[in-house]
Order: C-alpha cells, then sequence, then structure tokens
C-alpha cells in the first residue's frame, strides 16, 4: 500500500481521510494537533496515541518528507542555514535568523528556479522542481523544532529559493494550513511572500480569503535594467507590477515592500532615485534596499546581459543612495542581508554542497 503524505492534504481533508479508520473525533483532533499544535517529527512522540494507532499511522502515512542533511550556521548574527533532503533526494535550503524581537524563518518554495535572475546564486543550478504543500510546511516545522527554547512565535518569509507564485497552488494549500488555527496558527501578518513579478498571480492572491504582506523584487527602477537584471521575470513591467502590488495593498489594507537590491553603480544612480521617487509617489507602497551580497562564489555566477561587474555598495554609497530617496519615497529600510556568513544568501549552500558532490551547474546559456 502506498502510504499517504498527510501534510499534503487540507485540514477538511486530513479529517476525512482519519475518519476511514478512526472513529473517535477526539482521537482524530489528537493527531491533527500532533500535527500542526505540537509539531511531532516521528509517530513515535505522539505519546498519548494508543500505540496500535500509531503503529497503523506508521503503515498508511508518511508524517516528515524533509531531513536535516547539513547546518551551517554560528555567524555573527546568529542565523543558522538548514539544508534538507527531500525524499527524491532533491536538496533545499531555509535559515532561521534570530533577529531581536521575533526571530524570522526564510522559507523555499521550489528546488531551484526558472527564473535565473543574474545575481542569484538559486537560478545558476537552474530549475529541478517544485515543492509540494507538505515539503513547504516541513521546512517550518523542521525550522521552529531547532529554534532555542523559549524563542518567541517567529515570522516567515518566502523568500528562499524559487519564485512561489510559480508554485501557486502548493504555496496556497500550505498558507491555508499556516494561517489555521487548527494548522499552525499563524496570523497573515506573519508571512511575507517575495515575488519576482507575475501581475496576474498578484491579483489572483488579492481575491484569495487569506492574504499574506507581499514584498514585489523591483530591483531596477526602469524597464530596460531590470530585463538585464532578472530577464525572464522582466517580460512583465514595472508598470504591470506596481498596478498589481497597488490592488494588493487595497485588497488587504496594508503597504507592499518594494525590494530593491543595490548593486553599485548600476541601479544606484541619481535617475534610479528620481524615477523610483516618481514610481512610488502617493501610492501604498514601502522601500527596502538590499545591499547586493555577492557570496563566495560570485566568480561562477554568469555574467548576464547586465553591463559592468556585480559590485556590493559600501554602507556610505548605500546611505547616500537612500538620502536621495526620502523623504519622498515613504518608508525606506535598509536590510543588510543576514547570514551571508552562512552561505546565506539563495541557493549558496545548495550550490557549495552539489559542487562538493562533483556536479556542474547546468548550461543555460543557450535557453
Ligand atoms: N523569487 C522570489 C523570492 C526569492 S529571492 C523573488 O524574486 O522575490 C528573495 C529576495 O532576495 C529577492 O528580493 C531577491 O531580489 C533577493 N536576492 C536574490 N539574490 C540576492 C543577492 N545575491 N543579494 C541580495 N539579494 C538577493
Amino acid at each position: 500500500m502506498d502510504r499517504v503524505v498527510l501534510k499534503t492534504m487540507s485540514l477538511p481533508a486530513l479529517e476525512e481521510w482519519l475518519a476511514v479508520f478512526i472513529d473517535k473525533p477526539f482521537r482524530r483532533r489528537q493527531v491533527r494537533s500532533w500535527l500542526y499544535a505540537k509539531r511531532a517529527l516521528a509517530f513515535a512522540d505522539m505519546t498519548d496515541l494508543p500505540q496500535a494507532l500509531r503503529d497503523e499511522l506508521e503503515q498508511r502515512a508518511v508524517l516528515m518528507t524533509i531531513s536535516p542533511l547539513e547546518t551551517s550556521g554560528g555567524g555573527g548574527d546568529g542565523s543558522v542555514k538548514h539544508l534538507f533532503r527531500l525524499s527524491d533526494g532533491e536538496t533545499v535550503e531555509a535559515v532561521y535568523m534570530p533577529g531581536d524581537r521575533h526571530p524570522t524563518l526564510c522559507i523555499s518554495s521550489q528546488v531551484g528556479c526558472p527564473l535565473d535572475c543574474t545575481f542569484c546564486a538559486t537560478g545558476l543550478w537552474g530549475f529541478r522542481r517544485n515543492l509540494t504543500q507538505a515539503e513547504i510546511l516541513d521546512q517550518v516545522i523542521r525550522l521552529m523544532a531547532s529554534a532555542p527554547a523559549g524563542a518567541p512565535h517567529p515570522n516567515l518569509v518566502f523568500m528562499g529559493m524559487g519564485e512561489p507564485l510559480l508554485n501557486y497552488n502548493a504555496l496556497l494549500g500550505a498558507l491555508r494550513i499556516l494561517g489555521d488555527g487548527d494548522g499552525l496558527g499563524y496570523g497573515a501578518r506573519r508571512i511575507t511572500i517575495s515575488t519576482a513579478g507575475i501581475p496576474e498571480r498578484i491579483r489572483q492572491l488579492a481575491d484569495e480569503n487569506f492574504r499574506p504582506g507581499l514584498a514585489f523584487s523591483l530591483n531596477a527602477s526602469d524597464d530596460e535594467r531590470r530585463t538585464a537584471l532578472m530577464q525572464r521575470a522582466a517580460k512583465h513591467s514595472i508598470r504591470e507590477n506596481l498596478a498589481a502590488c497597488e490592488y494588493y495593498a487595497e485588497r488587504t489594507g496594508r503597504r507592499v515592500t518594494l525590494e530593491y537590491v543595490l548593486f553599485a553603480g548600476i541601479n544606484d544612480r541619481d535617475d534610479d532615485a528620481a524615477r523610483l521617487r516618481r514610481l512610488t509617489r502617493g501610492r501604498p507602497f514601502k522601500m527596502n534596499i538590499i545591499p547586493f551580497n555577492p557570496g563566495r562564489d560570485q566568480v561562477s555566477l554568469k555574467q548576464g546581459p547586465a553591463q559592468g561587474e556585480l559590485r556590493r555598495p559600501t554602507p556610505a554609497e548605500v546611505e547616500r543612495f537612500v538620502g536621495k530617496l526620502l523623504p519622498q519615497v515613504p518608508a525606506v529600510t535598509v536590510r543588510w542581508s543576514q547570514g551571508t556568513e552562512v552561505d546565506g544568501g539563495c541557493g549558496q549552500l545548495r550550490g557549495r554542497k552539489l559542487e562538493e558532490d562533483g556536479v556542474a551547474p547546468p548550461d543555460l546559456s543557450t535557453d
């Protein structure tokens, strides 16, 4: 008998599936609570279930879909990056960042990424597959289990590997369980989806009944420069994307974050600042400037069509650029990426591991 992966089911479907062989409703509630509220890592840990039921679950079902492979951590900011192995041997990364008040969990949505942005280590290794709903939820569960005792409830950001809106159904299924009081109980405000920008999907998400925070990776002030940096994502124009973001903000009553990875000499000029001021004027956005994190594999990153080498700006350069945005651009923050010492940039730990295993990045230059 093929075992059922429990966390690929919605909560109502899980209830139905359990009812086939568990008569008592309170027993079914116990199982559900072990899955999500108590986040058991093995059926054997479900100590208040009769042994016979634990055995039966073990025979019928799969509890965990990812297993720890490697961690890289203990950097100055306390971030820990986790590399997980999936049941088909693929690997995926997620990061635990302690933060000042709340920890943040950075979660992946795909193995690799089909977008292949010039500056991102994930795209370099090509696209393997979408993650399942269960694999998304299990990253959260594994990272929560790794938190120090007494750590506050974390926030979640979908800023790991992959483009979340290209794995819409699994993402939405995971969000429903994350947001459900009978699931993981995360408020919508504790979750942020970061997207390279697919306007129709942004609008679709805006019309769902569970709507997390949204961040859009703008990364350039005009479509030409954006195409040089993010060729595939940039087939949707900045204008279309910002209109969809505005719709999202209207539907949710929350500002949409515009993420802007800052590359010295590439997108930090005076005319960039002027265009950003125009693009954001009077609109429900806030800006997050992310100084480019080259990672240690910068030499092996393909150059792409962007002119000039991609360089991390100095703190003074960042400050100068931010000074040009203020005060017209609302709420500008700077995020010096956490976890740079732990291969914390997207896809860097997985890349290092693949290299150690003798795997070379695929040649993407012809497609
Ligand atoms: N595909 C989604 C989510 C993953 S990337 C998206 O594009 O938003 C999450 C964020 O990290 C994006 O804003 C992206 O632009 C940024 N990012 C990717 N590589 C980076 C790097 N090397 N240095 C700094 N930020 C990077």
